[in-house]
């Protein structure tokens, strides 16, 4: 079996519900000079979306902070893993990825490595979507100079005609505009109106998760369709 699927292997059996692996190069210029990514992927567990059915927020983002940490965990497991097999190799954890929490981005966006890896693509509400999970996933990344055999990258959405999350959204943050790998996020998503209705939510202990509740694949996963 080849290096990279032995890899593959290991992060799934250390929890990670879908790897991928995609070139890079050039994309964290500045930050870290690695030229290849593995996304890695992991579902939020339906027991997670029941909370937000019920809007029971704090039992939701307490599993999804664990969720966080676990996919720490396994970036962290992956970067040793791939250096004690010769490689280079930098965990993105979330504290390394330096978040600008102002503008909502990163140095190198989970979402970019994912959709290179042909995992998945960006959805109408900017959020990343999964044919098995809809958007109800959390993203993590490693970056290495390990030789990895690259998956398809997706370029366009396949939402289709699908318009779930743009009509769910409360303040009409989502353009009807589809993603492609030519537009910004701003022509997708008007990320200010979406922030500033979640953090009036946040002071009330709620949370805003109707665009990923309310997705078509979200729901397919759930059995919900
Ligand atoms: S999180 Fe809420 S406010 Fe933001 S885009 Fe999604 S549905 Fe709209
Ligand atoms: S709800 Fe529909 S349009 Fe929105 S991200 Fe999901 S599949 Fe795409």
């Amino acid at each position: 079996m080849s290096e990279d699927n032995d890899l593959k292997n290991f992060l799934i059996k250390k929890g990670a519900s879908k790897v991928g692996f995609a070139n890079v190069d050039g994309l964290a210029e500045g930050f870290i000079d690695l030229p290849y990514g593995i996304s890695l992927v992991l579902k939020i567990p339906k027991k997670a979306m029941i909370y937000i059915e019920n809007e029971d927020y704090e039992s939701y983002w307490s599993c999804f902070h664990s969720l966080i940490d676990r996919l720490t965990e396994i970036s962290i497991k992956g970067e040793k893993y791939i250096k004690n097999h010769g490689y280079d190799a930098f965990a993105l954890t979330m504290s390394r990825n330096e978040c600008d929490m102002k503008r909502l981005l990163s140095i190198l966006p989970y979402k970019t490595i994912a959709t290179k890896s042909g995992l998945g693509w960006i959805g109408r509400s900017a959020l990343f979507v999964t044919p098995d999970y809809g958007s109800a996933v959390v993203l993590g990344g490693i970056l290495t100079n390990m030789p990895l055999t690259f998956g398809t990258q997706i370029t366009d959405s396949q939402c289709d005609d699908c318009e779930n999350c743009q009509k769910a959204c409360p303040v009409g943050a989502i353009n009807p505009q589809k993603w492609n790998t030519k537009l910004n996020r701003n022509d997708i998503i008007d990320i200010g109106k979406c922030r500033e209705y979640i953090v009036e939510q946040y002071k009330n202990g709620l949370g805003c998760t109707k665009c990923m509740y309310e997705c078509k694949l979200t729901k397919k996963y759930l059995g919900r369709l």
